[in-house]
Formats: C-alpha cells, structure tokens, sequence
C-alpha cells in the first residue's frame, strides 16, 4: 500500500487519504448553496396558442378583447354582474400533448406589465389528466394564487408551495379531500385573470415571461445519499478489514505450521548431526566424543552412590602386519568384526566405543575391578576364537582399571598401564591396574 512517508514513518494510508477526500467532498456538497444546482424552466407565453375569456358565458357582462394579439396584449372591460371576470388562457401542450410537469420545481416568478386599478391579479396553473377528476370543464386542478400586482412588471416571486386548489373548484368537482391540495404533473393551461374584487373600468395585460426555479437535487436526496453512501462505504471497508484479517489469520498459521515444520526437521537433523558426531563410521560404536555423556553418568553414580565402574582398553595386536599383509580393507574388516563382537558379548549397560586407530573402550557400570578382568578375559578369548578372515588370527591386550578416586584422568592412565604391560607382556592378554587402594 503506497503512503505518505514522513521520516520513513507510515503516515497516513491510501485508504484513509481517500476517506479524507470524500468527507471533504461530503462537506462541500453540504455546503454548496442550493442556488448552483437548480434547474430552471424559461416560458415564453408568445411561443404557446392562447386565448382571451370573460364571464359573459357565465352570466356576467365583463368583455375581453386583444389590444395586439400577436403581442398578447389584451384588455378587460370589468362588468358589474357577478361572476366577474376576465382572463388570458394559454395552452402549453406539447405536441404530443402532454402539459408541463413543475412538480420538480419550488418557485415562479412572472413579468407582467398592467395598466388598471386592480392590486392583484389571478394566477391558475391548471393540471389535468388525473382521473378522479369530474371531466368537462372542470377536467382541469385549477391551482391557483393571488400575486399583488405593483412589483409584477420587475417580476414577481411565488413559492409553488403557496398555490391552493380555488375554492369553487374543489366545491364543483367535488374532489376527495386527500385529493385537494395543489398538483402541478401535468399543467395544461397556464391563466392569468383579473383579482378577486376588481374594480369595474378597464384593465390592461401583457403577459411578458415566467420562470419556474426547483433544486435540481432536493436536500433530503442530498442527505439520503450521504448518509446511505457513507453507511455502505463503512460496511464495505469493515467487511474488506474482516476479510483481509481472515486472510491473514490463514497466512499467519500456515507459515506457523510451515516453521513447527521447519523447526522439527531441523531438530531432526540436528539430532542426525549429533548421532552422527558421536558416531565412528566404520564401526557403528560410540567414538571418543559419544563416550563423554556415559563416562559422565558413570562418574557421578560413582562420586553419588559410590557405584563402582571400570574402563577396559583394548588395542589389536600387531594390527599394522594385518593391514600389511591382507590390505587396508581387511583391516577394515577386522575392526568392524571387533566392533560387533564387543556389541555382542557386553551387557546392555556396558558401553563399547572405538577409542581411535585399532584401539576400543568399553566402560563397564556396576562393575568393579574383579568382575570387568573376568569380562575383559571373555572377550580376549572369544576374539582369539572368532575366525575373521580364512588364515588369519586376530587377537589383543586389554589393560583393565577400576574407578578408586574422583580422578577420570588417574583412572584412564592406569587403564593404559595396565594395557602397555599387556603389550610388553606378549600380547594377547589381560593386565589390570589395581591403582592405590589395592
Ligand atoms: P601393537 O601390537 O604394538 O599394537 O602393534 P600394532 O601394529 O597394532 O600397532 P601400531 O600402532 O604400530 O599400528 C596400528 C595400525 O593400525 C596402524 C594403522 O595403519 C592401522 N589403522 C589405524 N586405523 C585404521 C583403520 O581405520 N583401518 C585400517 N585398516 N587400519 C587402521
Ligand atoms: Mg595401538
Ligand atoms: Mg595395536
């Protein structure tokens, strides 16, 4: 994941920069003013069909003309039978019919010049096509408003909120009441009339141009977004950690098991390394290093217990002729025939190592002087007994010594005494070293 590196410190990630630019956004969307996202509906009443109306067909004596039709100025001369009124009704169908919808849009404003001594003036935004209507000339929601006339020629602002359906509409059609408040889908006829309680005497219209204004987007979108936005974006971040975690937990145990792998194959072949330390090849025997731990047990059970234990040595008479006369790999032979006749003929608790060249030990636990000459004896006449190789006498002198004083070096010494003597004894023999306490 790239980051900003502050002093090769992990400052902040890449998610949360990106956090931090939508809450940034989040705020300029909240603060933006409503008015740089609006939409805006321009009328022109000249590029509609319209048409002149008084109240001559209901009774009244009013009279409407146009002064300049094709300027759409037109005039009012006000009766004083009642109903009185005139007006300029436009039709704003499209070509297929179908009137404006400023449902989407909260204001209007009209220019409208008047000559007369009305103060106000009627508006109808009249919407039709909705079937709980009555039909015929009551087929349209007559949506209306009063707007005061002296600021009309500068244009007049209304709230669309502020339209209520007309009384007498409401009283003829005979609409249900949830069904009575203003609606602006599908608005078919856009009129303008003389006010409620005109004054007689004549009135004078042009209807210059209306805008409608609406938020393009409405706060309560603005905010539905905004709050259904960032509620997802955290579920999706927590539900991306959950995963990653879980993926992780995977990795991290399986590279655990991978190392208890490792770990158990290189204790494996440390033991393998260590066996094969203490080991002497050819033989399969303990060699000098392999004998430390038993010499070690075995002087501390004596030195604890007073356990006795001996140390027989053995060197192979004339072995050098051996290997003269029959070859390295003969001699080789010889050894290892040795090595397994030591293994054979030694209690389990004994312990034979190859002491190096043509020389073997055997530590003798539990045993003391007497009792390790008796099996240093076995062993010289089993190997005087065992038929090596054809034509071929393989003996050799054992030098025995029994522990007397916590001194492994004395008794190793003694043991070597014993066996030179063997030697310069004529060979094929057992020599002990009783040492001081004899
Ligand atoms: P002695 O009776 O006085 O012990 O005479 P020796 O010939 O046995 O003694 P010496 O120390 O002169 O000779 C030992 C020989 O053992 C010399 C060496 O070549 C041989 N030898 C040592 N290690 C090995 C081995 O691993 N394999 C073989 N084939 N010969 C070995
Ligand atoms: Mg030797
Ligand atoms: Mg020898």
């Amino acid at each position: 994941m790239t980051s900003i590196k502050l002093s090769n410190i992990r400052f902040i990630s890449k998610v949360e920069m990106f956090l931090g630019v939508l809450a940034c956004l989040s705020f300029l969307l909240i603060l933006t003013p409503q008015s740089w996202i609006n939409r805006t509906l321009k009328f022109d009443p000249l590029a509609f069909v319209s048409f002149i109306s008084d109240d001559s067909s209901s009774g009244g004596n009013s009279e409407v003309s146009w002064v300049r039709e094709e300027e759409q100025i037109w005039k009012c001369e006000m009766g004083d039978i009642s109903p009185i009124y005139c007006g300029l009704i436009i039709d704003v169908r499209g070509e297929n019919g179908k009137g404006l919808d400023l449902s989407k849009f909260q204001e209007m404003t009209v220019w409208l010049d008047y000559e007369g001594a009305a103060n106000s003036i009627r508006f109808y935004l009249r919407n039709a096509g909705d079937p709980y209507y009555n039909g015929g000339s009551l087929s349209t929601k007559y949506n209306q408003i009063v707007i005061p006339v002296e600021e009309l020629s500068q244009g007049f602002t209304v709230v669309l909120e502020d339209f209520q359906v007309a009384n007498w509409w409401l009283a003829a059609s005979k609409v249900p009441l949830k069904y009575s408040h203003a609606e602006f889908s599908n608005v078919i006829y856009v009129e303008v009339q003389t006010g409620e309680g005109a004054i007689t005497g004549e009135h004078k219209f042009r209807l210059k141009k209306i805008v409608w204004k609406g938020n393009l987007v409405s706060d309560e979108v603005i905010f539905r977004t905004l709050i259904l936005g960032w509620s997802a974006l955290i579920l999706l971040l927590l539900a991306f950690r959950l995963v990653k975690l879980k993926f992780r937990l995977a990795r991290d145990k399986r590279k655990k098991e991978e190392l208890v792998e490792i770990n158990k194959l290189l204790d494996l072949q440390n033991k393998e390394l260590v066996d094969l330390a203490k080991t002497d090849q050819l033989t399969g025997l303990i060699n000098r290093i392999g004998i430390r731990d038993a010499l070690f047990e075995n002087l501390k059970s004596w030195q604890d217990k007073r356990t006795p234990f001996s140390l027989i040595l053995i060197d192979v008479d004339h072995f050098k002729k051996v290997n003269d006369h029959y070859g390295h790999a003969v001699g080789d032979e010889v050894l290892i025939a040795i090595a397994a006749l030591l293994r054979e003929n030694t209690r389990r608790s004994d312990c034979p190592a190859r002491w190096g060249g043509e020389e073997f030990l055997l530590l003798c636990q539990d045993c003391d002087l007497y009792r390790a000459q008796m099996a240093a004896e076995i062993l010289r006449r089993k190997l005087e007994d065992a038929e090596i190789h054809p034509d071929l006498k393989v003996t050799a002198s054992f030098g025995v010594a029994s522990m007397t004083k916590p001194d492994a070096d004395d008794l190793f010494k003694r043991a070597d005494q014993a066996l030179y003597e063997a030697k310069t004894q004529g060979r094929n023999r057992v020599c002990v070293n009783a040492g001081i306490d004899e």
